[in-house]
């Protein structure tokens, strides 16, 4: 039997229907849903939210227990319109945070705060918050809405029949679902598994970040972004004592440089220094039979822009539009598909559009450019 208790905590929801099939290897459940999600960050939690309100069974699997370190704690402050779509108007005010009205930018000319807009009611501002506390706001949404949460949820593996995704299998619990979103992140669940096509648009990139506590000279300011002499850094304060700083080379031999910059070299590190992988790519088929790709695990560019979580959001939103529509009108599937593709590569474009025209005036403009 499904060992509940061990592997993951279910909570709420009804299932679509459950049932249990002997097999050589013993007993196991089989429920079937809507839409099964894999991985709780802001585009699975989009997904399985949007989906809910629209009245679809949904199961949401993560594998990490929450609180769980992720980066992305500066968000645009177009965030809070897309909230209020998923049903969480002002709660994200209500989370400790910071605001700011843009960021610092000392890049191609002297230092300057590039702001990112205003109208009657004033300059916009956007939030540095802690990424546990708003993950789990996501999640509690999700939950409130009759999501089945499965959490800490080991070892997902696609289900197919063809070259469709029927489900996930959990063990000796198998999902079954029309369709199956992978939100795993820069993690790739889905790419893992079977051939899927990438386009890729940068060298090999990483990320380094950190950490660290203690008094900077512009501790109060907005988070700022530098650029160096193969590549950038970023600071942000992410609390009254704590900074974030991120760094970014574009030479290959620079991977092993993990160290906070310069300007935090006195402060006194917390944590670990990270890598995550950011070269820019872009999945060639984000939506096909069965299964969806959403947020990071659909597409990723480096985070000089700091619009990760919002794109995130947005796509998992996007996403949850078009298996409504799938399921509305199932022969129309293929052309859904291809919307939701020209969507996301559309949006993918404009960015790249921008990031690679910023890189092209950096002092050292990579080469690759
Ligand atoms: C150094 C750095 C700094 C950044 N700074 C910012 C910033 O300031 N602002 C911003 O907006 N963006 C920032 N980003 C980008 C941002 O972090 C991502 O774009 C955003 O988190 C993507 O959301 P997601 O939901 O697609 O993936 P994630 O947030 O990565 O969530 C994926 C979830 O899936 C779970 N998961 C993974 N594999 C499995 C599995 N097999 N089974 C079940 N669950 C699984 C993970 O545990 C995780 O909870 C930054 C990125 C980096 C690398």
């Amino acid at each position: 039997m499904w060992p509940l208790k061990r592997e993951c905590s279910c909570t709420s929801a009804q299932m679509h229907y459950s049932s249990s099939k002997m097999t050589r290897r013993g007993v196991y459940l089989m429920n079937h849903y809507d839409v099964v999600v894999v991985g709780a960050g802001p585009a699975g939690c989009a997904t399985a939210i949007a989906c809910a309100q629209r009245g679809m069974q949904v199961a949401l699997l993560e594998r990490a227990t929450f609180p769980r370190h992720r980066p992305g704690e500066t968000l645009h402050p177009a965030i809070e319109p897309l909230l209020e779509q998923l049903g969480m108007q002002g709660e994200l005010t209500e989370l400790p945070c910071l605001r700011h009205e843009g960021h610092w930018v000392h890049w191609d000319a002297a230092p300057r705060l590039i702001k990112f807009g205003e109208d009657a009611a004033g300059p916009w501002r956007g939030f540095q918050i802690q990424r546990a506390a708003f993950d789990a706001l996501l999640l509690g949404r999700a939950r409130a809405l009759g999501v089945q949460i499965m959490q800490p949820c080991q070892h997902p593996t696609a289900m197919c029949k063809g070259n469709t995704i029927t489900g996930v299998n959990l063990m000796s619990h198998r999902l079954t679902a029309t369709y199956v979103v992978d939100a795993s992140g820069r993690h790739g669940w889905l790419r893992r598994q079977l051939p899927m096509q990438w386009l890729e648009f940068s060298p090999r990139l990483i990320a380094r970040y950190g950490y660290c506590q203690g008094e900077w000279e512009l501790v109060h300011d907005a988070p700022r972004l530098l650029a160096t002499q193969d590549g950038w850094q970023w600071i942000a304060r992410v609390d009254t004592n704590q900074l974030h700083w991120t760094t970014l080379s574009w030479h290959t031999n620079s991977n092993l440089i993990a160290e906070p910059p310069d300007p935090l070299k006195h402060l006194t590190p917390v944590g670990p220094v990270r890598g995550a992988a950011v070269s820019w790519r872009l999945s060639a088929a984000p939506m096909g039979p069965g299964y969806v790709l959403v947020g990071d695990a659909a597409a990723v560019l480096d985070p000089a822009s700091s619009h990760g979580v919002l794109k995130a959001l947005m796509c998992g939103m996007q996403a949850a539009q078009a298996i409504t529509d799938c399921l509305a009108w199932p022969h129309g599937e293929h052309a859904v598909h291809n919307h939701f593709k020209n969507w996301l590569h559309t949006q993918f474009n404009t960015d790249l559009k921008a990031l690679r025209h910023f890189y092209s005036v950096h002092p050292c403009a990579p080469a690759w450019i």
